[in-house]
């Protein structure tokens, strides 16, 4: 692109063109101010450049040499004096274009199948706004054009499924700026996704031995003194609240508190609120604990990035002989989890000790070779990010694939050195000694605010029956049917499906046609021969029309598909 920009701009001025994740871009400086129309005029000179096959010839240079090949170019003789003494320069030539690169690149022009400008934007040079404004041109290339135009359906696809168009249009969730930015408010219909997802959740961990803990939001600033907080990630907490305790009275104070940005501490608190042995040990406490932390403007994305939310966590206190079983019971549990909300495609990343930690070496290695032997118990592909673990434990993250083959990072199974020793945590050992427990930090979901936006996304708002908010809907034919209608609602809402009864006036083919826009997995349709014949006229979301049945099947059919 910068190639063909330069054949047809003579005397364009370039900055710097990397990839990013869905191409490229480049920045210019041009006389000339580009506009979609030029659109044409470019990728025809690019694809004739592809056509001409040329080589892309890298050479490696003084920095003389350099500056000679590059004269002419300020911003690339500026970002080659960027370049520390002692590097390796080199220069990628195409034709008669040369530019200042790392590199690599295809071998030839000719490789490149079909390419496709996107947009112009301006840009100031460094994103420094004293600095010139330069303009930035976004393409796209692939192998095919039939690859080219997967990639741009890919693109369109996800911005259908954006979860904030999705979540408004399926009025799941909004975020008010009446009630501070990062903090979602859960609609009805998204409320009912999220609690059959805690449901589900709770049962779960009840069934893999876990208990469930509940903690309050805020706490003294002593806590969070102990805990560190305070010290390493105060930045990202809220500004304390100062209480007078005590009122009116002698012994009046001002306390601060804090909201709390992680349940850790209370969960520790609980912990310490009596005495353990060995034998007592693990303990699995879960919580669905709602934090918040003050995440800065630029970052927030709908519910991806909030500023409140539910952390899905839980906390196993262990001895050292058990750390291993308790890892390969977290991992497979984990696994189980993500694949009920249908994910299949799972990636490991074990990440270790980092050059500045706490904690003993030897339990560094133990809990490393706890989380791997994990990994590889489970039959899991990972990859070790050394050095990648936090200076208090190291963690193996999960990261899923969506339906639109993005990566996600949900799980994160975290031993943690730092907190027991802070708190002073002990057990009872075999020997009648006091030990200090092993700890682990776990999300499966992470989020309950972010699982629910890549929820959204993977589903494009079409939610299996077992999450859908409305997993049936009944559509009367007339106000004749009405009273049936609502016998029909409740006969499902006794055998606990979420159904509604759609009593607007108007024609059968106007209600499908909403409720195939709302995504309902069951639309039943009763006229006056259903009514009377007590059945009901299934129409099913993925398979059509499925004929009329009995009521009371159709209310079994429904509770054996939701727990399938
Ligand atoms: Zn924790």
């Amino acid at each position: 692109m910068a190639a063909a920009v330069g054949r047809l701009y003579p005397g364009a001025q370039m900055d710097i063109g990397p990839a990013t994740d869905e191409g490229f871009y480049y920045d210019f400086d041009l006389p000339h101010r580009l506009t979609p129309e030029d659109f044409p005029a470019i990728e025809a000179e690019m694809i004739r450049i592809v056509r001409e096959d040329l080589p892309l010839e890298r050479i490696e240079v003084s920095r003389d040499e350099a500056a000679r090949l590059l004269a002419g170019q300020r911003y690339k003789l500026e970002r080659l004096a960027d370049i520390p003494a002692g590097e390796t320069i080199s220069l990628y030539r195409c034709g008669g274009f040369t530019d200042l690169c790392r590199g690599p690149h295809l071998a030839r022009t000719g490789e490149i199948g079909a390419v496709k400008l996107v947009s112009v934007a301006g840009s100031y040079y460094r994103g420094d706004e004293k600095n010139p404004m330069l303009q930035r041109l976004y393409g796209m290339a692939a192998a095919s054009q039939e690859a080219l135009d997967a990639l741009l359906e890919r693109i369109e696809e996800a911005k259908r499924r954006d979860h904030r168009k999705v979540g408004r249009e399926l009025d799941l969730y909004s975020i008010s700026d009446t009630i501070g930015p990062g903090l979602a408010l859960w609609h009805p219909r998204g409320a009912r996704i999220r609690v059959a997802i805690e449901d589900f959740w709770r049962r779960e961990h009840y069934r893999a031995g876990y208990e469930m803990v509940f903690s309050p939001h805020v706490g003294r600033a002593a806590l969070w003194e102990t805990s560190g907080h305070l010290g390493f990630y105060r930045e990202s907490m809220y500004p304390a609240m100062t209480v007078t305790e005590d009122e009116g009275h002698a012994g009046a104070h001002a306390e601060q508190y804090f909201v709390k940005p992680m349940n850790c501490p209370f969960h520790i608190e609980i912990y310490k609120s009596r005495r353990w042995s060995y034998r007592d040990l693990p303990l699995r406490w879960a919580e669905l604990g709602t934090v918040y932390r003050f995440e800065k403007e630029g970052v927030r994305h709908g519910l991806l990035r909030v500023r409140g939310f539910t952390q899905d966590d839980a906390h196993i206190f262990c001895t050292p002989g058990q750390i291993e079983e308790e890892i390969r019971r977290t991992l497979s549990f984990a696994m189980g989890v993500l694949r009920r909300f249908g994910f299949s495609e799972i990636t490991a990343y074990l990440a270790t000790r980092p050059e500045k930690s706490v904690g003993q070496p030897e339990r560094w290695e133990q809990a490393t070779v706890a989380l791997e032997h994990a990994l590889q118990a489970e039959g899991m592909a990972y990859t070790r990010d050394e050095g990648g673990g936090a200076f208090y434990g190291p963690k193996i993250d999960l990261k899923i694939r969506d339906a639109l083959g993005r990566l996600w990072q949900l799980s994160t199974i975290q031993f943690d050195f730092n907190e027991p020793e802070r708190f002073g945590m002990v057990y009872i050992g075999e020997d009648g000694r006091e030990h200090q427990p092993y700890m682990v930090h776990r999300a499966l979901l992470g989020s309950l605010e972010r699982f629910f936006g890549i929820l959204i996304e993977h589903y494009g708002g079409a939610f299996p029956l077992w999450l859908a908010p409305e997993q049936v809907r009944v559509l009367p034919l007339s106000d004749k049917q009405l009273e049936y209608a609502r016998r029909v609602a409740d006969a499902l809402r006794r055998g606990d499906a979420r159904v509604t009864v759609d009593e607007a006036a108007d024609k059968l083919g106007a209600k499908i046609r909403r409720a195939q826009l709302d995504k309902i997995p069951y639309m039943l349709v009763v006229g006056g021969r259903e009514a009377e014949a007590g059945v009901v006229a299934v129409r099913s979301r993925e398979k059509g029309d499925q004929g009329a049945v009995p009521l009371a099947d159709f209310v079994n059919q429904i509770r054996a598909e939701t727990q399938a």
